[in-house]
């Protein structure tokens, strides 16, 4: 067999939201899993300069003159050694069987924020009450091809746990879907295994083993700009979003508390004791920020006071999880995004997130842990040596 077979058992923290027909999610659709893995494994290539140039005419193309596989992926750039381009195949095909799934809802403080959602998620006839998502435990079954196998582990495995401890799968992760846990023991050394990835992708790169495109702009997604946090916040302080008035979708979810689906009221507009909040119009109302300037970090609004119509990963730069249960007393919330460079720094957006959440959840409201892209890279310390 030239097939080499991983199982990765997924359990996710957040439901996943796959896109389907007429963009409903009726089934996990593997081809929306592997375009995420795609898009955040150009962020990562990104940061080490290689950017394939995602139009159909600037994708790395073989002509099948090829004579080996040291021949073709010196015309490639290490996303389509990957996951594929105009004459040459996906290196691994992705199947995920018997997903469990779970009505659709979410928690706004807002009722504005509920027809929003109600619009973005149900339609023309803005119904989300009879929408399945998925939610629960889940084998990844990764078929890689032999050729190339340690290399192609090493890449799968790296892009899954960094998916895990710092990214999403699937679409819509600006509403906090997404969120994951690898259950095996051997990837709870995700750290390890990261570095493992990356370093030799950062080796094969040195060699001049890909082909690297000229003139590519640089581009907003690049693991230079990347920013990860992680909140522990207690359960008290999400009680707005805990209250019955405040769902909407399946009644059977009024009583779901292991996540709270309230990334829409984090991001845009929330409403809490007398005072409002979300991060949307805490730039436009507390700190003044001018449309534009407001418009790029979030994703474009029509006019001040919208919520942004988002239809892919790159229309925000920043993102909110959905809260998830992590005891009886408390929620973990993770944001992360890419600064676009010429509106601010990795370290700008930081220290920006930290105010807005010490803004929406009071000063001694900390994050966890906090990591750049940046630093993910400098901690491969001379990645170039060995
Ligand atoms: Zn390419």
């Amino acid at each position: 067999m030239s097939e080499e077979h991983i199982n990765v058992k997924v359990r996710t923290l957040t439901p996943i939201w796959t896109g389907g027909i007429e963009g409903s999610c009726d089934r996990l659709h593997e081809t929306s899993i592997i375009g995420s893995m795609r898009w955040w494994y150009e962020a990562i290539c990104s940061g080490f300069g290689y950017a394939c140039d995602p139009s159909s005419i600037g994708r790395c193309e073989l002509s099948g003159k090829e004579k080996d596989m040291k021949e073709r992926m010196a015309k490639l750039c290490p996303s389509c050694a990957l996951f594929g381009c105009g004459g040459f195949s996906r290196q691994f095909n992705l199947q995920i069987n018997d997903a469990p799934t779970t009505p659709l809802h979410f928690r706004t403080s807002i009722p504005i924020n509920k027809n929003w959602l109600k619009q973005t998620f149900g339609g023309e006839n803005k119904n989300i009450d009879s929408l399945n998502i998925f939610y629960g435990d889940i084998i990844l079954k990764i078929i890689a091809k032999k050729e190339n196998a340690k290399f192609l582990r090493s890449q799968l495995l790296m892009l899954l746990c960094f998916l895990s401890k710092y990214g999403a799968f699937g679409a819509k992760i600006q509403h906090g879907f997404g969120q994951f846990l690898l259950l095996d023991p051997e990837l709870a050394l995700s750290n390890e295994i990261i570095r493992d990835g990356l370093k030799q992708l950062s080796h094969r790169i040195d060699e001049g083993q890909f082909f690297q495109k000229q003139d590519i702009p640089s581009s907003q997604y690049n693991l230079k700009n990347f920013i990860y946090m992680e909140y522990d916040l207690e359960t008290s302080s999400l009680a707005v979003f805990m209250k019955k008035g405040n769902h909407l979708g399946a009644e059977s979810k009024i009583d779901e508390v292991r996540y709270l689906p309230c990334s829409f009221d984090l991001r845009y507009k929330a409403f809490k004791g007398g005072k409002s909040f979300g991060m949307r119009s805490w730039l436009e109302d507390t700190k003044n920020w001018d449309h534009d300037s407001v418009n790029k970090l979030m994703g474009v609004s029509k006019k001040k006071g919208e919520p942004q119509n988002d239809e892919d990963r790159s229309s925000s730069s920043i993102n909110f999880s959905m809260p998830y249960r992590v005891n009886e007393g408390s929620y973990r919330l993770r944001i992360f995004g890419f600064a676009p460079p010429d509106a601010l720094t990795a370290d700008d957006l930081t220290n920006l997130a930290k105010e807005y959440m010490h803004y929406a959840f009071g000063k001694i409201c900390n994050p966890k842990f906090v990591i750049s892209g940046k630093e993910i890279l400098e901690s491969l310390g001379g990645a170039n040596n060995d």
